[in-house]
């Protein structure tokens, strides 16, 4: 299935797709299900079924992280350089088959195959980079200097590690989590999302064409009730780490505490951005619309809550609202500004959601409606919302993970602030404005795990991203601290007499 010159991506794509299934990745080969299940996978954009995918339970589960754990030894021993090298060459073959990954992404998920290819697969492949380079760089034994003794903390891989991610960003997430965890010497079972499980799989080709020796990265579909709920409660892992929604993530880490395996969890969030009225108020609106648009909404720290100064709510409202009308949606492989949310479960929520906030009075200043696209009628699309009303309305409160902004209003920076920070979420939010001391001055009021000023949205490798309270609790990603959560710390120490 490797990408050979003669081919095209469109033909290596619909080879990978007609397997049926498309088998699992343990222990360096592909095969099906212990117990012979299978998924179908649906293609977003007009509910036609994609790939069938192999799907793992527990015993699927217990195998690969048997072959993890056997691949450990040698993979921890493995110099640090040439783990980097192999993490590189990960990303190598990514970016020379970012034409066939963007395009299982842009199916698997509904969104436009531009939107893959310019965003989510490079800047996966530019995680295994920064990992690689951050390890070969990072000491790994660091000398206390105490009277007496001689002393030294030493810090070395932990051993298998199992990664739970969800369907919105899959390439990229799994970046986020396998990348440090390879890099620093440790082996990796990745469960991937059943709604969009194909790049995670097709990783697996590429992890074997480069040379990753067997079980050091196994790849494991799966419902969340079987292979979910089997990886986080596995007594041989030696951390997990979680990304998806709240309530999933409380049952993974209590799950993982009762074999006391160390958890990172990477949640949901409600972002707010403030805006001040100092800005250009045309950039601002076009800037948060494309938030609202980016994945169809479905991107856990976009701005949701639009905190927005009163004196400059009529025009915000006029120019956000000719902004959303210009929002061209469309199929995967259109060149919309949006595709089709994932599954018609998710469009079924969003809807729920604007109802309960029309119910509880909120006004819908842009009501894109629930129409459906014409030629994909079975596509599960829902357009851009603006709805505006008090921040007790559930469609303030809770996260909507769809196309819909909400507007709030505010007279003074201290009102502002505090109904920034009055959610149970804690990971991204905003501030908007020309004075840069007063936009420095909010950003660092705010709490949550990002604060982003005349922007949202930023991610870079070395810039620290990650959530507090129910946005998520471990460490976050991205950073060098993300190395270090992968390492475990040993102690070495001498009395000298
Ligand atoms: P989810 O919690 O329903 O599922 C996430 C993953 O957990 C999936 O692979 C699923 O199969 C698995 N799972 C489900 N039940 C499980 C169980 N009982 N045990 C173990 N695993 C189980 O979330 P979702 O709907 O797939 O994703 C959306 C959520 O993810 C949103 O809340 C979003 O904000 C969040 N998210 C957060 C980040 C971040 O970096 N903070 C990034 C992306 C998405």
């Amino acid at each position: 299935m490797i990408n050979m010159p003669n081919r095209s991506p469109r033909d290596v794509v619909g080879e990978f797709l007609a397997q049926k299934p498309i088998p699992m990745f343990v222990g360096g080969s592909y095969r099906r299900a212990n117990a012979g299940g299978e998924i179908v996978v649906t293609r977003p954009s007009d509910g036609t079924p994609l790939a069938t995918i192999a799907a793992g339970d527990a015993s699927d589960i217990d195998d690969a992280v048997e072959a993890a754990a056997t691949a450990f030894p040698a993979w921890a021993g493995t110099p640090v350089s040439e783990r980097a090298a192999l993490l590189h060459r990960i990303a190598d073959v990514i970016e020379r088959d970012k034409e066939i990954l963007a395009m299982l992404e842009s199916r698997d998920l509904g969104k436009p195959y531009r939107d893959a290819l310019d965003f989510d697969i490079g800047f996966a492949a530019s995680g295994y980079r920064y990992f690689a380079d951050l390890a070969v760089r990072s000491s790994q034994s660091n000398t206390i200097a105490l009277p007496h003794i001689e002393a030294r903390q030493v810090r070395l891989p932990r051993g298998v590690c199992g990664f739970i991610i969800p369907w919105n960003a899959p390439f990229i997430l799994a970046a986020w989590g396998c990348a440090p965890a390879l890099a620093a010497g440790n082996t990796a079972v990745l469960k991937a999302a059943e709604l969009a499980p194909l790049t995670c799989l097709y990783l697996g080709e590429l992890a074997r064409e480069v040379g990753i020796p067997p079980g050091v990265l196994n790849i494991v579909p799966g419902l969340g009730q079987k292979a979910g709920a089997a990886l986080a409660s596995h007594p041989r892992l030696n951390m997990i780490s979680f990304t998806g929604s709240p309530a999933t993530g409380k049952s993974v880490a209590l799950a993982a505490a009762s074999n006391l395996t160390p958890s990172k969890l990477e949640l949901g969030g409600k972002g707010a951005a403030i805006v001040f009225p100092d800005v250009n108020v045309a950039d601002v609106t076009s800037q948060l619309t494309a938030a609202i648009v980016r994945n169809a909404g479905q991107t856990c720290c976009t701005a949701t809550r639009w905190i927005v100064h009163r004196d400059i709510l009529p025009e915000f409202l006029a120019s956000t609202t000719s902004r959303l009308e210009s929002v061209r949606i469309g199929p995967d492989e259109s060149d919309a500004e949006m595709g089709a949310v994932i599954s018609e479960g998710q469009r079924q929520r969003i809807v729920n959601y604007l109802n309960v906030g029309r119910e509880q009075g909120a006004k819908f200043v842009y009501d894109g409606g629930n129409a459906p696209l014409a030629g994909y009628e079975q596509g599960y699309y829902v357009r851009p919302m603006l709805l505006a009303g008090t921040e007790d309305n559930l469609c303030a409160r809770e996260e909507i993970f769809g196309p819909v902004g909400y507007v709030m209003t505010f007279s003074t920076e201290a009102e502002a602030i505090s109904l920034t920070n009055r959610t149970s979420y804690g990971l991204a939010n905003s501030v908007w404005s020309a004075d840069l001391e007063r936009a420095a001055r909010v950003a660092e009021k705010m709490v949550s795990g990002n604060s982003w000023i005349n922007a949202h949205n930023v991610f870079a490798y070395g810039l620290p991203y990650g959530g507090i309270n129910q946005s998520g609790w471990g460490g976050g990603v991205n950073s060098p601290q993300t190395l270090r959560d992968y390492e475990r710390e040993l102690t070495v120490a001498r009395p000298l007499r």
